[in-house]
């Protein structure tokens, strides 16, 4: 490029920026047009869980293509609504135009992360900070405070502890998510004694971080980008064809990562894994015959939504298939936990009432444990049987799976 246009083109990035224009990329004028195709109709209020817990406080998916269609321009003002929605994708599955509602959603999370920083929720910078310091959504334990708690938590379900094995060249990496690193410990290990009993070769990636997904819906999508194109170069390096993940919300992310940047490694839930390689009925011989329990199953969005419906049905052909599981459908078992999209870190009183509806609709299954395939979700339901005193089990699939393997 000569000077003489790059001084002209920066003369006109320095206009558009002192007139405050916005000027748009043809992927966000596409999403724009999208939105343009909704019609007022209001059916997906009816499916909005925020909609549901708020009333008219929250104006919804039908408010977001209201402030965008007075003047796209001033996308912040739909800053109070953005923050407040769960991601959960039940708005589009419903609308009779297929309004791209949460992409609409993530791209002004992004737009405002630039342009209008002042805007975006305090709770959430936090976050943010934590993945820069630390690498992880959480602040790590200590070592020693790790080592007891995850002790402790083990020798309370009958698992045992396990090193984590190295990841060498050509085997199957396990990510294990900042939840099951960093809080919700016995996840990581429940994930890797379901691997070993199904003879799996794996190994977890020395010094992997966050997948991305937390700093994506604060709006960072350069962190994000690089967090992924970062993890994805050094699989590829280390000859790894497949990545297992326990989290629904990191194999969502990282799915769309391996194809954003065009990266051929196939990146599974632990689900996907199990049933498409070990299959039901080795899974359903492995499992010990233990006492008979009636179990329903959570639907993560992440899972049933943002990767397809089928592994929902992988799921549950697992959970019917070990003995003595005496499994019971959900009324409202795809329906959002609450913590979606970091709204419970945003805003804890409406999302612990989306939580407080699910925990309704658990106990109506006449479930004695209600079993999801996302430590995200356990750890939000578990907090609310707890807190409204809801006489339900709430297990990890993950650890769900290992106990009835491994305890005696
Ligand atoms: S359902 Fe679709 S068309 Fe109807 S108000 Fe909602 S976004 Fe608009
Ligand atoms: S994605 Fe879910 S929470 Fe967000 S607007 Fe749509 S239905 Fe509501």
């Amino acid at each position: 490029m000569s000077s003489m246009r790059r001084k002209e083109l920066e003369h006109i990035d320095k206009v558009l920026a002192e007139e405050k224009i916005v000027v748009f990329s043809p992927y966000e004028d596409e999403i724009y047009s999208e939105i343009e195709k909704c019609q007022n109709c209001s059916l997906c209020l009816t499916f909005c869980p925020v909609f549901e817990a708020t009333g008219e406080f929250y104006p919804g998916p039908r408010g977001i293509a209201d402030e965008l269609s007075r003047d796209v321009r001033e996308f912040w003002r739909a800053s109070s609504i953005v923050y407040m929605c769960t991601l959960c994708g039940r708005c589009q599955e419903r609308c009779p135009v297929n309004v791209p509602i949460p992409e609409v959603v993530m791209l002004l999370r992004s737009k405002i992360f630039v342009q209008r920083p002042d805007l975006v929720p305090e709770g959430l910078k936090v976050l943010l900070e934590n993945v820069s310091r630390y690498g992880y959504i959480f602040e790590p334990m200590n070592p020693e405070e790790r080592e007891e708690s995850l002790r402790g938590r083990l020798e309370r379900i009958g698992l045992p502890l396990r090193g984590d094995p190295p990841l060498r060249s050509g085997l199957v990496a396990y990510f294990p998510g900042c939840q099951a690193e960093t809080r919700l410990l016995e996840v990581k290990e429940a994930g890797k004694l379901v691997l070993e009993a199904f003879d799996v070769d794996y190994g977890i990636p020395e010094k992997w971080k966050c997948c991305g997904l937390p700093v994506r819906l604060i709006g960072d999508s350069a962190m994000a980008d690089e967090l992924q194109r970062s993890f994805l170069e050094e699989m590829e390096r280390m000859n790894v064809t497949d990545v297992v993940v326990t989290c629904a919300g990191c194999a969502s992310e990282l799915k769309s990562a391996t194809k954003r940047l065009g990266s051929g490694i196939r990146v599974r839930h632990l689900v996907e894994l199990l049933f498409e390689e070990v299959g039901v009925e080795t899974i359903s011989r492995k499992a010990r015959v233990s006492d008979k329990v009636k179990v329903t199953l959570h639907e993560p969005c992440h899972l049933s939504r943002h990767i397809g419906r089928y592994t929902i049905d992988y799921a549950e052909e697992i959970l019917r298939a070990l003995p003595n599981v005496d499994y019971v459908g959900m009324r409202g078992a795809d329906e959002c936990c609450g913590a979606g999209g970091l709204l419970k870190f945003h805003n804890p009183f409406v999302s612990a009432t989306i939580r407080n509806k699910k925990l309704e609709k658990i106990s109506r299954s006449g479930a004695e444990v209600v079993v999801a395939p996302c430590p995200l979700c356990s750890v939000n339901i578990s907090e609310g049987a707890a807190r409204k005193r809801v006489s339900v089990g709430v297990d990890d699939l993950a650890v769900f799976l290992a106990r009835r393997i491994y305890s005696e």
